[in-house]
């Protein structure tokens, strides 16, 4: 398969590798959004959320856990964003499902987790949950 992340879990592409398990694979992004930017990926290819087995995805996230405290420890910064991109529509560029470790500091400029707060209609939300609420029960 013709996927950047299996060629860079393979060794293929090199890659500056900071952890490694049987499930997991970490290593730095080329295009850091700030110093220490990382990836965590699955060793199995799976495109998205929605392809991934949940034990892979349990693994990536127990890495993910591990390698934020080891960045909090390295560079201190004063706050790390984790970033899960599902679908073009979400902005994903590589289909293989990674978590972004972006570490954070005050006044560092990055503007990823910025949005702005509109209160939403009650009515909308409650009906939005009662289909997902229905979808879970399933
Ligand atoms: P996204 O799919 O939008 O969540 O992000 C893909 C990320 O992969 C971007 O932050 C890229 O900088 C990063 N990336 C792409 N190719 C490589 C590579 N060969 N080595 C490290 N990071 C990469
Ligand atoms: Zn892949």
């Amino acid at each position: 398969m013709d996927c950047i992340f299996c060629k860079i879990v393979s060794g293929e592409i090199p890659s500056v590798k900071v952890y490694e398990d049987d499930r997991v694979f970490a290593f730095m992004d080329i295009n850091p959004i700030n110093e220490g930017h990382l990836l965590i990926v699955p060793k199995a290819h799976a495109a998205t959320i929605h392809e991934i087995a949940e034990a892979d995805f349990l693994a990536v996230m127990s890495a993910t856990h591990k390698l934020a405290a080891a960045v909090k420890k390295a560079l201190n910064p004063d706050g790390i964003n984790l970033l899960q991109l599902n679908g073009k529509a979400a902005n994903q560029v590589v289909p293989h499902l990674h978590v972004h470790i972006v570490p954070r500091w005050f006044g560092d400029g990055v503007t990823v987790s910025q949005w702005e707060l509109v209160a939403g209609d009650m009515e909308k939300i409650q009906g939005v949950a009662e289909r997902v609420r229905g979808e879970m029960g399933k």
